[in-house]
This record gives structure tokens, C-alpha cells and sequence, in this order.
């Protein structure tokens, strides 16, 4: 959810700057988003690890090219005009085998923009 009160931290994402705004990655994670990042979000799907804070870019229109799979396929295009920051369980640093699975099956979060 969108929510803009007072909290104030640094990017969940880039880690440099003050996070303008936050969000729930997951059902009770928040993460904090910087402007120049949610900039980049309406360009990139942005998935960030709860496990060890890396985050990841990967530009819409490639995820959609190399999806097969016709039902991620739908889900991701629903979100193409979105700023989607998805937070996922471990990435590829943490565990390379599962990566795929935990990126499928992660909660899809719209942080601003409508459907
Ligand atoms: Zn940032
Ligand atoms: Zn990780």
C-alpha cells in the first residue's frame, strides 16, 4: 500500500538515498523507496531480497519477453504499468536454486499507480 506519513528511512532498494516514500513488500515488511528508484520502477520490475537486502532491475519489457509460462505472463503484464517493487524470500545470492520459485510465487505489491 501506498501510504505517505512522516516515516522517513534510508532507500530499501538503492540504499544511498532518503526514501520518499514506503510500502509493503510482503504482508508485514516494509521497505522504504527512494524517488529515483520509483522512477525506475515504471521501467523495471524491482525485486528486493528479504533475506539479505539485495535488490534486483530487470526491465519490463525483457521479463515479459523471456516469460513462457502464460499464467506469470498475464500476472506480470497486469503489472507492466505499474511501479512494482516485489519483495522475495532469498534471491539468487542466498540460494541460486530456488530463486526462480520464490520470484513466481512472491505476493505482487502495487506501491503507487492505478491498475
Ligand atoms: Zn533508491
Ligand atoms: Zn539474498
Amino acid at each position: 500500500m501506498f501510504d505517505g506519513d512522516e516515516k522517513k528511512g534510508l532507500c530499501s532498494v538503492c540504499g544511498e538515498r532518503i526514501a520518499s516514500v514506503h510500502t509493503e513488500a510482503m504482508p508485514g515488511t516494509e521497505i522504504y523507496i527512494c524517488e529515483s528508484c520509483l522512477e525506475l520502477a515504471k521501467h523495471n520490475f524491482i525485486w528486493i531480497c528479504m533475506s539479505c537486502g539485495r535488490s534486483y532491475f530487470r526491465p519490463k519489457s525483457t521479463v515479459l519477453e523471456r516469460l513462457t509460462d502464460p499464467e506469470l505472463l498475464r500476472a506480470y503484464e497486469a503489472c507492466a504499468d505499474m511501479q512494482l517493487i516485489q519483495g522475495i524470500d532469498m534471491c539468487i545470492e542466498c540460494d541460486p536454486e530456488c530463486v526462480v520459485e520464490h520470484v513466481a510465487g512472491a505476493k505482487k505489491e502495487r506501491i503507487a499507480g492505478s491498475c
